[in-house]
């Protein structure tokens, strides 16, 4: 009923600039069909009764406020709201000052000074106040002043009283429609400055802690780059005092683990500053070769050669998701079992497994290294969070697994006994 009151006011695409503008037009089609209906009903009614006086008038406003919906529905919205209330005014000048009293016509002069502020609203008020004018001199012209332009009707009590009754209801019906009209603009506005208010005050919650973040950034790579940088310049001024030439070697080694962790910070930073920036590709993977890819780096140390490396994932399973992301996440869980396990125990195991239910895929990594203590467990996806002082990474790496997963729409969970081991576990939405 609503689509189609619509569609008749503003026809089927209506190009309008605002939300407020296009009510506005609505309620124009709206008032204008409520003046046709009284004036059809006068007519309807005039003619049973064979009262042919005030038949004329209700004709001409049934044609003018058939044309404001026309005007209305081409576009013209200034113009039908300028000749529906012009119309509106000087016809129920002409039914109050030809009718009695009794009849009530003059309700109608509230609805229509309300109209001129609800239809021009805020913006155009000097054109409102104009209406509003107009009907003020328009009520004193018919009511204060003894002026008989047209000649006076007379109607039975009966007559007067169904008069006034109609008057009335279509009078309060028509306040109520431009009330109604105030109080729901009202309402929406108040709902979308809430809403304004609430998204703001989320963004500011989310800058405060992007901008924590890069304080913390920047103090922390800079100590991360700046602390290899020194111990290799110690080390080059140590080589320097040595006689020993054949001792070189010894510097050498250390100077370039150094140099690794120097290039693991900086390749940390580059993944996270990578995953902030580019967006999600959908590739095939083979999630068994990937991790076989991953691992072939790491078992050339001849520590991981001692690890048993179990990977309990079906070789032909094929996924779509982000090949680099999840390279990442998996890189930097398998490279922290591996960094962190227990190497003194006689089975020292990693196990990668993998289950796929309803297009989530769950990858778990389980290690039965050192585990986590509980005091850390919550904090250990935190920025440059390490769990202990015996680390030798920056703390970055599960902050961008973390990152790195959730961009990807996927959770990654720890569950870690302390002194046992640990899992994480990260689903991930998947296309198979
Ligand atoms: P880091 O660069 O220090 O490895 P991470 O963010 O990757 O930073 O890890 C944070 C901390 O969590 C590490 O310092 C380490 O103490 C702990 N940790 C991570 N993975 C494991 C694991 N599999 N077993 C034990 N401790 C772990």
């Amino acid at each position: 009923m609503k689509e189609l009151l619509s569609r008749i006011i503003v026809g089927k695409d209506p190009v309008v600039e605002s939300r407020i503008a296009h009510t506005r037009i609505l309620l124009t089609g709206q008032v204008a069909m409520v003046g046709m209906f009284i004036s059809l009903f006068y007519i309807i009614r005039n003619l049973i009764l064979q009262l042919n006086v005030s038949y004329h008038y209700h004709a001409i406003l049934l044609s003018l406020m058939i044309l404001v919906v026309v005007l209305n529905r081409k576009g013209h919205h200034l113009a039908a709201k300028i000749l529906f209330l012009t119309t509106t005014n000087f016809l129920i000048f002409l039914f109050s000052s030809t009718a009695s009293y009794y009849t009530g016509s003059f309700i109608y002069f509230i609805p229509i000074f309300l109209a001129a502020f609800v239809l021009f609203g805020y913006e155009e008020r000097i054109k409102a106040i104009f209406f509003f004018l107009l009907t003020l001199f328009l009520f004193i012209l018919a009511h204060l002043i003894d002026l008989h332009l047209v000649p006076q009707v007379t109607l039975s009590t009966r007559k007067m009283f169904e008069s006034f009754i109609v008057n009335f209801f279509t009078a309060s019906f028509l306040t109520m429609l431009l009330i109604n009209f105030l109080i729901r603009e009202n309402y929406y506005y108040t709902k979308e400055l809430i809403q304004n208010e609430e998204q703001l005050l989320e963004k500011n919650t989310q800058l405060t802690k992007i901008n924590q973040e890069l304080d913390q950034f920047v103090y922390s790579t800079s100590h991360d780059l700046r602390s290899p940088l020194s111990t290799i310049l110690g080390l080059l001024q140590v080589m320097e005092l040595e006689k020993e030439k054949e001792n070189a070697g010894y510097y050498i080694d250390l100077i370039r683990n150094r140099v690794h962790a120097l290039d693991h910070v900086i390749g940390e930073i580059l993944d996270y500053a990578w995953n902030q920036k580019t967006g999600i590709q959908q590739d095939a993977i083979n999630l068994h070769a990937l991790l076989t890819e991953i691992l072939t780096n790491f078992l050339q140390d001849e520590k991981t050669q001692k690890l048993s490396i179990e990977i309990e994932v079906p070789p032909t399973l094929e996924i779509i998701s982000d090949r680099r992301r999840l390279k990442i996440i998996l890189l930097n869980l398998l490279s922290n079992a591996i960094r962190y396990h227990k190497y003194d125990q006689s089975k020292p195991f990693i196990r990668v497994s993998s289950t796929i239910h309803q297009n989530q895929l769950e990858i778990c990594v389980e290690d039965n290294g050192p585990g986590i203590h509980p005091d850390h467990q919550e904090k250990i996806f935190e920025m440059f969070y390490r769990a202990s002082d015996k680390t030798t990474g920056s703390g970055l790496g599960l902050y961008i697994v973390k990152e790195t997963t959730e961009k990807i729409g996927g959770t990654i969970h720890l569950r870690s006994e302390y002194g046992k081991g640990s899992s994480f576990m990260v689903r991930l939405p998947i296309l198979q």
